[in-house]
């Protein structure tokens, strides 16, 4: 089959892009996906590509005058032979929070979830898929919370579920009902489309199997959303009957479906297959395609970009590669490899810096460690041993190192220090308008590796580094000045917590006692009895999260514990960390970070 990507219908394609460039949100521009109803929203950058075929080949680049979304090729990375003709962009579809906690051991509370989808957003990624609303309450929450409590800068939330049962009609269907009930503008279903998985799972025939994803996707368009079809175990269904996972497709472009996206649910396919798959798919449909790839071969990340380099424009995966068995496609390897290596427009250039601090973020609110190997965001990556290498690194960056590590917002690594790049430090006081001359830098920089090398990780908790930036410039806190706290447990009959804490506030000296639950809470309250009385808006400040670690001694430091909070004003939400070897001296620095944040940012800024 083709390897020259969509086979396009000039006509239908031309009116596509004539109603999509428009720039106005939502109604007044309309276009087709495929033969189905029209839609109004805004063409995505991946079906804008995947409309006008534009590739990213150099010259291709050159003639598109403000490309602002392209990265230059990286350092280092830069290819001598030219590159296959690849679309322009791609449409990232993040689906962390539905197949991702698939994954054993991870289990995200509502909050956690509405966290996990801000950094996403933050990282700038296409499309969040936020859950299964009819699946479980827990799912349902989310998507009764989102729309007032998850402000999307960039990504379009999407709900996940299935296509109507067999024989119950889509408007009886209380999947498809539970998906409209969601509010989200755009939902994605998954559909059957094996002949093994039709006749022996869902013990039907195949001509219901193809109206059940006529009724569910028209059903949907009707309700004014946007479809995303997921053809389930596409890639083995396909090899054991194509005619049949094609039939599929089309009903769901006949029916208005606005991207086809192919699964390999058993994750077994490998990539010679994709690209003869996906190419013939594309030569047969007008539609967007997308990939949804599981890891099982270990193939997961190299089979989205096989299927890139034959015209899909809509990657699914998990940043960190979470999900069942083996995982998703990562997309902290997918992006930079199509970005930085590819020249195809992923997130916003500006945001890959942002990949480490993003994936570390999730992985904590996740609270699975992250791998220190995981390809460009591991902290491993980018390390270098003593000796020969390093002086030659030294030297010449890119002699051990695929790519330069700032791109991704990593660091090169010598030895001891675990530190994100200056450059991450340079856009982190600029965010903060903090002025730091480059002797400050590199004094923050020399500080901040030693914390790291103790135990900090301020990647993870933007509200300390950003006290610790200030403090660099001279600042000192002015709210308050601990003399001394006491923590007591009291095993009577209850466990009981007593905390008390004396301050100075300007002359005055206070001392302030309370009970709690545990150590942090005894101090929260005591600090907050202490000190409230003169910061009233440290009502509107509470704790919303607390994690601990306990890190080993690799460092040859001994067991330390890593303290992180979590905490908001219910407008933005902030983590400070503490490490010790003492876990209530942890949770202390940690607490005090939290108010010192809170207060900075609504005494000083609101009063
Ligand atoms: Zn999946």
């Amino acid at each position: 089959m083709s390897s020259d990507g969509p086979t396009l219908n000039d006509e239908s394609y031309a009116a596509a892009k004539r109603g999509g460039t428009g720039h106005s949100h939502g109604h007044g521009h309309t276009h087709r996906h495929g033969g189905g109803p029209a839609h109004s929203h805004p063409l995505t950058p991946g079906q804008e590509a995947h409309a006008s075929g534009r590739r990213a080949g150099s010259h291709a680049v050159s003639d598109h005058d403000h490309d602002h979304d392209h990265a230059e090729p990286a350092t280092g990375a830069g290819h001598d032979f030219d590159l296959p003709d690849l679309p322009s962009a791609v449409d990232v579809f993040d689906t962390t929070l539905r197949d991702g906690s698939q994954q054993e051991g991870l289990s995200l509370t509502v909050d956690d979830k509405l966290r996990v989808a801000e950094q996403l957003d933050h990282l700038g990624v296409t499309f969040i898929e936020g859950g299964w609303p009819g699946a479980n309450p827990k799912d349902a929450e989310f998507f009764a919370r989102a729309p007032k409590e998850l402000h999307l800068e960039r990504a379009t939330l999407v709900a996940f579920g299935s296509t109507r049962r067999a024989g119950v009609r889509a408007e009886d269907d209380e999947t498809l009902r539970h998906l409209v009930d969601a509010q989200t503008e755009a939902v994605c279903i998954v559909a059957k489309s094996s002949e093994m998985h039709v006749v022996d799972a869902l013990r039907t025939t195949l001509d219901e199997a193809v109206a059940m994803v006529a009724d569910s996707v028209a059903f949907l368009r009707a309700n004014d959303l946007r479809v995303f079809l997921d053809a389930e175990h596409f890639f083995d269904g396909y090899r054991a009957n194509p005619e049949f996972t094609l039939r599929i497709l089309q009903a769901a472009e006949e029916a208005g479906a606005e991207t086809l996206v192919l699964c390999d649910t058993n994750g077994g396919t490998l990539p010679y297959e994709v690209e003869r798959i996906v190419g013939t798919v594309l030569g047969r449909f007008e539609t967007q395609v997308g990939v949804h790839f599981h890891n099982d071969s270990g193939c997961a990340v190299a089979n989205s970009l096989a299927g890139v380099s034959v015209g899909a424009t809509h990657v699914q995966g998990c940043v960190n590669g979470y999900g069942e068995r083996s995982g998703n496609a990562d997309l902290a390897s997918v992006v930079p490899d199509l970005s930085l290596k590819l020249r195809v427009a992923t997130i916003p250039a500006e945001r890959l810096p942002l990949l480490t601090p993003v994936a570390h973020h999730i992985a904590e609110l996740v609270n699975i460690a992250p791998n220190p190997q995981q390809p460009f965001v591991g902290a491993s990556v980018f390390a270098h041993k003593a000796g020969l290498h390093t002086s030659a690194i030294a030297r010449r960056s890119d002699a051990y190192e695929h790519i330069s590590p700032d791109l991704v917002g990593n660091g090169t690594r010598f030895v001891v220090s675990e530190m994100a790049g200056r450059s991450t430090l340079v856009m982190k006081a600029a965010e903060l308008g903090l002025e730091l001359d480059s002797d400050a830098m590199t004094s923050v920089l020399d500080s901040l590796k030693q914390l790291e090398y103790e135990g900090y990780h301020f990647e993870v908790a933007d509200g300390s580094l950003e006290l610790l930036l200030r403090n660099s410039t001279g600042w000192r806190q002015p709210f308050f000045e601990l003399d001394s706290y006491r923590v007591i447990a009291d095993q009577g009959e209850d466990l009981s917590t007593e905390a008390t804490v004396k301050v100075r506030v300007g002359d005055e000296r206070i001392v302030a006692t309370a009970e709690g639950n545990g150590p942090v809470n005894a101090l929260d309250g005591a600090l907050r009895a202490a000190i409230g009385p003169r910061y009233p808006a440290l009502e509107g400040v509470h704790l919303v999260d607390y994690r601990v670690r306990v890190l080993d001694s690799a460092k040859g430091t001994g067991s330390v514990t890593r303290v992180l909070i979590d905490s908001t004003d219910g407008d933005r939400t902030w983590t400070t960390i503490g490490v010790s070897e003492n876990i209530i001296a942890a949770s202390w620095q940690a607490l005090s970070d939290s108010v010192v944040y809170g207060l900075l940012h609504t005494v000083v800024a609101g009063a």
